[in-house]
């Protein structure tokens, strides 16, 4: 069983939903939502409200811990690789890789572009060009 954990929404407990209600007649109280998974803020926050609600209060300050960029991030020919594919209703769909700068393309296999994650980096540059092996 997977644990618990409370939305990080710094106003979570302030909106009023059935599900946040708790205690008692005499005591009732809104708490804060608590689920083994969320699908907002990369998994701690219950709603795009407490998603917003944490960016608000906290986004600066996470900013100025982590570093803010001071030089624009450039997109050049040489990160400019995805993986795409044409489809094909017969199924035999044509897979490359795809430079959106240049246009230039490079088949894959279906399995490369299914299974092979090092083809491209998380920057989005091109690792080899020597992966392709044609099948006949
Ligand atoms: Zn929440």
């Amino acid at each position: 069983m997977s644990q618990l954990k409370y939305c990080q929404g710094p106003k979570c407990h302030t909106y009023d939903t059935k599900d946040r209600k708790k205690g008692p007649k005499d005591n009732k109280r809104n708490e804060t939502r608590r689920r083994s998974s969320f699908y907002y803020l990369n998994g701690n926050a219950c709603s795009m409200q407490c998603q917003a609600d944490w960016v608000d209060v906290y986004g600066a300050r996470a900013l100025q811990h982590f570093g803010m960029i001071t030089q624009p991030r450039v997109l050049t020919a040489d990160n400019a690789w995805r993986k795409s594919y044409d489809w094909n209703r017969n199924g035999s769909d044509r897979h490359y890789v795809y430079n959106y700068l240049t246009d230039e393309r490079i088949p894959l296999t279906e399995d490369q572009y299914n299974n092979d994650s090092t083809i491209i980096d998380d920057q989005g540059r091109l690792t080899t060009r020597e992966f392709y092996t044609l099948n006949i």
